[in-house]
């Protein structure tokens, strides 16, 4: 990480009209809650007040993985979807913290190899992260329970923290780097005070963290609570309310599942398309059989469903990646019309597990 820049705040969206990106997306406030909006149409305000604030309702998922998107073209069908993908260039301005985490959790999974989905590949390639610092937290967000900090500490290009008057650069990476050298005014070197304030910001907004998730205790060990507590009774009453919308992994933004379909487009044309799919919808999980058999499901029992989404994130990443699927956003929190609260469910585990140790 490069030493800490100062840029005015009457400064920002002239110096973010630099950053490389042939569409740049930026967190700007909007009378409800944070949203994406091109920094082309946005007035200096709603920039200024989208950075300073809570994390935007949406994640930046989309950009890297369209909710739906063409994939192949055959048959007598012209054009190359991957080609015209990988000319496209974007800088996505306002990533939290917890969104950088859950880029390296999409970057294992999608992008790493043997197993890299090129579409995201060429996205992720073409794109150019300005992180920030969260001010504030939004009041579904949880990452202090998972002990992460509400501030980027990797994945990111540059990462901006509020400050009086302006914003505190830093770069994370060599493309952050090369910007900030050749960016000259209106960047200044950061002083003492001004570095202090940024941590005492950071401290502020960690304390709001740990205030409003009091009531919250996480497992230790996920892998060792969820398996032993998935017949507790808990899970019946935080099943009631769910309605299986798929609301919960749409936004959440380390979901990645997706469905592939075939369509014709034209006499001898076809296309190949892939929309975002859900663990929650009837069907997710179902496989082919021959006529007039039943399709097997392993997961056919809405139960099954709405748990594997726990164990997903919890439990089977951890074994299979390394890490925890979740960042702790709250968005599956805060978009749910059943009120399923995953602090909840999770602390009704962590509770139960102690009783039965
Ligand atoms: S958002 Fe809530 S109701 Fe919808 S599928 Fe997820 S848990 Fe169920
Ligand atoms: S599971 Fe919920 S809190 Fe965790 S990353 Fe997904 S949307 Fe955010």
């Amino acid at each position: 990480m490069s030493e800490a820049k100062f840029l005015p705040g009457d400064r920002l969206v002239e110096f973010l009209g630099s950053v490389p990106g042939d569409r740049k997306l930026v967190n700007v406030s909007s009378e409800e809650c944070a949203v994406w909006g091109e920094l082309s149409e946005a007035e200096p305000a709603e920039v200024l007040a989208g950075l300073r604030g809570a994390r935007p309702f949406y994640s930046f998922k989309s950009v890297l993985m369209p909710a739906s998107e063409l994939v192949a073209r055959y048959g007598r069908a012209d054009g190359d979807p991957l080609e015209e993908v990988s000319k496209l260039t974007v800088a996505v301005i306002g990533v939290r913290g917890c969104e950088c985490r859950a880029l390296a959790y999409l970057d294992k999974v999608m992008f790493d190899e043997p197993m890299a989905d090129p579409f995201y590949a060429a996205r992720r390639e073409n794109s150019f992260i300005v992180a920030v610092d969260c001010a504030a937290a939004a009041e579904s967000c949880f990452c202090n329970l998972l002990g992460e900090a509400p501030y980027p500490e990797a994945n990111y290009d540059l990462n901006l923290s509020p400050v009086q008057d302006g914003f505190l650069v830093q770069a994370g990476s060599e493309k952050g780097e090369q910007l900030l050298a050749d960016a000259g005014s209106p960047l200044s070197d950061a002083t003492d005070a001004q570095l202090e304030e940024r941590d005492a910001m950071r401290r502020k907004a960690a304390e709001q963290l740990t205030g409003q998730n009091a009531d919250y205790d996480f497992p230790d060990d996920f892998a060792a609570t969820l398996p032993s507590t998935l017949e507790e009774v808990f899970w019946r009453t935080e099943l009631s309310t769910c309605v299986q919308c798929g609301g919960c992994t749409a936004v959440c933004p380390t979901c990645y599942c997706f469905l592939l379909f075939d369509q014709a487009a034209g006499e001898g044309a076809y296309e190949r398309g892939r929309v975002w799919d859900s663990c929650q919808f009837t069907g997710y999980s179902e496989m082919a059989a021959a006529p007039g058999l039943a399709k097997p499901d392993p997961r056919r029992e809405h139960m099954s469903k709405f748990q594997h989404r726990f164990a997903h994130k919890f439990w089977y990443s951890p074994l299979t990646l390394g890490t925890l699927g979740c960042v702790g956003c709250g968005r599956c929190i805060e978009t749910c019309p059943g009120a399923v609260d995953l602090r909840r469910v999770l602390s009704q585990a962590n509770k139960a597990y102690a009783q039965d140790a």
